[in-house]
């Protein structure tokens, strides 16, 4: 069992009927980038993501496709989801889906604790309620709308008309925790992130919280209410469950304190869900809350919010076929501020690729290896005396490790990324300024040369570490050229915070061929 200090991250669980998008990638590459340093900075590691299974919506699309629901699920899990996962090189050590029993008996004892303990009580509802977003929404949430439903009330978010429901429903008693809540986010700043997050949630809380209806008889598709078997649970208190339902929630309690809490990764849409009722859920339980709640911003393709519903939605698989996974990581995660808001373009990923991971990264790990191939018959020679230019690049390398380490406890894996980055540039004018090809001309430079081979392979190491996390392919690639398998044992057990430390590939280490980490992409592909 790893010695560290507990991580556990999680994307949202997804919902199976939507075909994933950029934005689905977005999310699990981003949780997966922050779990894979965590987890090679030895700290006890988890990363859960799932998919959310129950609810009307689901059953409305199930029918609708002549299937069951579960059998809907099934199908939509094993032709799109888990691959997703393989498309994108996620590294996620739990899969829940809400319709397995470890889940469903989970949801059963939670609600009856809170049942028990007065939390849950029964009560008369009537209100709007947009199955798209599966809640009912205040009249502040609703518009007119246009088109073939003009005139009629329509969710502003997904421009359909909502339905006015009454029922007799179970209710969870959120209003008691409204001040409880105002406490938590005041004492931990951090509790929601970003900033601009955080003030939405705040304020919102501010004016007061109403009890959530949390129990529907109108369909069965559900986790049954143990009490009450005409009911069954409303799907989102069913799926924000799923977060401690994973990690041995009523059953395995060494495993729950283990894991929990736990880091949320959620789009800004989902936060109130996240920031207020999952909280106030926890509290009425007697659990822990999470450790953070971060919300991420959209991404938009021309201007709007990337979803299948705005007929903008790309698959990941349509950029991976061409760029590879690698690249989809480092683009989503270098060129989008996390926390913010950022657009998406074929251009813009073209530009990148070519200049800052052909060109800049990948040429710079071909050129060196192919060097100490060409002068030294592919065997790393001893540094010798190290000159200014030298200490210089160790300097950056150093503080450029420190730097990402700081950036990735702060979830600014943009910040990380352009940190480890300057060591790329660093080395690409050292090799400028150095012209090992030219001292490979002059015999009597062959100790200058030897110090600038194993400096620049050095300064290769360091990249390969630090950046494995973002590109494990090509950083696993660039690994077994340095011959440090041998020498150094596998990139996975490299200790990250360790990773600036200079002089770790010795002398006598035996390089091997490397293929290019980032190929020319033909310009007709770009263009098709
Ligand atoms: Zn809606």
């Amino acid at each position: 069992m790893p010695a560290g200090r507990p991580f556990t991250i999680t994307t949202p669980i997804f919902y199976p009927s939507d075909v994933p998008h950029i934005g689905h990638g977005y999310t699990e590459v981003a949780a997966d980038v922050l779990a894979r340093w965590h987890r090679q900075a030895g700290d006890d590691t988890w990363l859960l993501t799932g998919t959310d299974e129950h609810g009307q919506k689901m059953l409305r699309t199930a029918t609708a496709n002549d299937m069951g629901p579960r059998e809907w699920a099934d199908r939509l899990v094993q032709q799109a989801w888990l691959p997703l996962l393989e498309t994108l090189g996620i590294a996620n050590d739990d899969f829940i889906r809400t319709t397995q029993p470890r889940h469903e008996q989970g949801v059963a004892a939670f609600v009856q604790r809170l049942y028990d303990t007065g939390f849950i009580e029964a009560g008369d509802y009537e209100g709007y309620y947009c199955v798209g977003c599966e809640e009912y929404k205040q009249t502040s949430e609703l518009v007119t709308g246009t088109g073939r439903y003009e005139g009629q009330l329509v969710c502003a978010i997904h421009s359909i008309p909502v339905e006015l429901l009454s029922e007799r429903n179970y209710f969870f008693r959120m209003s008691q925790f409204t001040d409880r809540l105002l406490a938590l986010y005041e004492e931990r700043p951090d509790f929601v992130q970003p900033e601009s997050a955080r003030n939405e949630v705040v304020s919102f809380v501010k004016q007061g919280l109403a009890d959530l209806s949390i129990s529907r008889s109108s369909f069965d598709w559900g986790v049954q209410v143990p009490w009450d078997d005409r009911h069954v649970v409303y799907v989102w208190f069913d799926a924000l469950l799923n977060y401690i339902t994973a990690i041995g929630f009523d059953g395995d309690e060494a495993t729950l304190n283990r894991r929990w809490p736990a880091v949320h990764l959620v789009g800004k849409d989902i936060l109130r869900f996240h920031a207020v009722i999952w909280p106030a859920m926890l509290m009425a339980a007697g659990l822990e809350v999470p450790r953070q709640v971060f919300a991420h911003g959209w991404l938009l393709v021309g201007g709007e919010k990337m979803s299948k519903s705005k007929l903008t939605g790309i698959a990941p698989a349509s950029i991976t076929d061409v760029f590879g996974s690698d690249a989809f990581r480092y683009y989503f995660l270098r060129a989008i501020p996390f926390g913010q808001d950022g657009s998406f373009s074929w251009e813009d990923l073209a530009a990148r690729y070519q200049a800052e991971l052909a060109n800049g990264f990948g040429n710079l790990g071909s050129r060196v290896i192919a060097m100490i191939g060409r002068y030294r018959d592919g065997v790393l020679p001893a540094a010798g005396e190290a000159s200014e230019r030298d200490l210089g690049i160790r300097e950056v390398v150093r503080a450029s490790a420190v730097e990402a380490d700081l950036a990735i406890e702060r979830m600014a894996p943009h910040e990380a990324i352009a940190a480890i980055w300057r060591i790329v540039e660093e080395l690409n004018g050292y090799l400028t300024l150095e012209e090992p090809w030219a001292l490979a001309k002059q015999p009597e430079q062959a100790g200058r040369l030897d110090a600038v081979l194993a400096t620049a392979a050095e300064g290769l190491r360091a990249l390969a570490v630090l950046l494995s996390p973002v590109m494990p392919k090509a950083c696993g690639k660039l690994w077994t050229a340095l011959g440090a398998e041998g020498s150094l044992g596998l990139l996975a057990d490299q200790p990250i915070r360790a990773a600036g430390d200079w002089g770790q590939l010795p002398a006598g280490t035996r390089t091997a061929p490397l293929e290019p980490l980032f190929p020319r992409i033909e310009q007709e592909v770009l263009s098709a």
